[in-house]
């Protein structure tokens, strides 16, 4: 297991000799632990409406610029089908926390695509009560997505409010959703203005403190009508302290969480391709990551589903954004995976 001040070393390395060595260790932990199979998750963002105002996103409730879109059940059974007839094994609701979606009617949906399919669901719909997480998992949703965003409290406050009266506090949300029998999935952005390498250290060591079955991790990218994208707007820190967010600090600490966390499913994700459409993806791959997640969405509603500008894939059809998928995981040299994709980490545990 790598020491703190060994994470914070390879934070720090920009030999490219020294990283190679990086890069072929976690390809190795990650085929030795995972495979070589490239799980693939059809995402649906179901809906952009969000009652939050975090300082990141685009889709920030105050943000009058964005065309608002909820889809119906009927259209998102539709991306569900879809998904099924690619071959996956799993679809992801992604939403603004948006409440426009009531517990019940999201229990009713999770409840068709059960019946219908043998796909896993996965809901990645912000911070909801646990009442209604507990609802959804007795309609049979599987795996849920909440990223802590950064370790740093101070910075996680600043740049993600609380909302009615009501202390955000993801970390302990992501241990009530382990209780609930949820395959559970976090991570953070890399490069926030005001994120140090100790505080990156700290994601890392959250992620195995929080026994997490899914890490993803992309770089922040600033959106132009959010207010962290404009100067002051973050604690300044001293420079040398600051992490850049570029695609290579982000594939460290891909290369290092795959080495923390072994057996846990790791995506390549879609803000690492947006900075570096050719490689991106593909080098991710390479460099730890066992997933990817193509965009189900349908474009007319994708391009409304701005959290960050110049997302990659945004004008794509759900057919073309698979293909590629397809050729990503070709040219990295790994095979499809089949079925469901459950963490060996996971079903270990569940084994128990
Ligand atoms: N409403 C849900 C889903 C949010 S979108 C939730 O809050 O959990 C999924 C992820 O996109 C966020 O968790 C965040 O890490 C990432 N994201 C949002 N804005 C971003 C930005 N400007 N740059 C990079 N990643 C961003």
């Amino acid at each position: 297991m790598l020491k703190r001040h060994e994470i914070l070393s390879w934070l720090r390395e920009n030999d490219p000799g020294r990283l190679a060595e990086l890069w072929q260790r976690a390809d190795e932990v990650r085929r030795q632990h995972v495979g070589d199979a490239v799980h693939l998750r059809g995402l649906i963002e179901i809906s952009n409406y969000c009652v939050r105002q975090c300082a990141y996103c685009g889709l920030r409730a105050s943000n009058d610029g964005v065309t608002r879109y909820r889809m119906h059940a009927d259209e998102i059974m539709d991306c569900v089908r879809l998904a099924r007839h690619f071959g996956y094994g799993t679809v992801v609701m992604q939403a603004g926390e948006d409440y426009g979606w009531s517990a019940p009617a999201m229990a009713d949906l999770i409840h068709q695509i059960k019946d219908e399919t043998e796909l896993a669901v996965t809901l990645s719909l912000g911070e909801r009560s646990d009442e209604e997480l507990l609802l959804w998992r007795q309609a049979g949703a599987d795996r849920y997505l909440l990223r802590f965003e950064t370790s740093n409290r101070t910075l996680y406050e600043r740049i993600h409010p609380s909302r009615g009266g009501r202390v955000s506090d993801r970390l302990a949300m992501l241990r009530r959703l382990h209780e609930m029998g949820y395959e559970t999935g976090s991570g953070a952005m890399v490069g926030i203005p005001g994120q140090s390498y100790e505080d990156v250290a700290d994601d890392i060591d959250n992620y195995a403190d929080l026994d997490l079955h899914m890490i993803g991790v992309g770089p922040f990218i600033p959106h132009p009508d959010t207010p962290l994208s404009k100067p002051g707007a973050a604690p300044t820190i001293d420079a040398r302290q600051q992490v850049p967010n570029t695609p290579l600090m982000t594939m460290k600490v891909v290369a290092l969480t795959r080495l923390t966390c072994r057996a846990t499913n790791i995506p390549s994700t879609t803000a690492l391709a947006s900075l570096d459409r050719d490689g991106g993806r593909v080098s991710a791959l390479a460099r730890g990551a066992n997933v990817i997640m193509p965009n189900m969405t349908p474009p007319d509603y994708r391009r409304c589903y701005e959290i960050y500008p110049a997302k990659a894939c945004i004008y794509e059809t759900p057919e073309q954004a698979h293909a590629l998928a397809l050729a990503e995981i070709e040219r990295a040299g790994r095979q499809v995976g089949r079925g469901r994709g459950d963490s060996p980490h996971y079903l270990a545990a569940a084994a128990k």
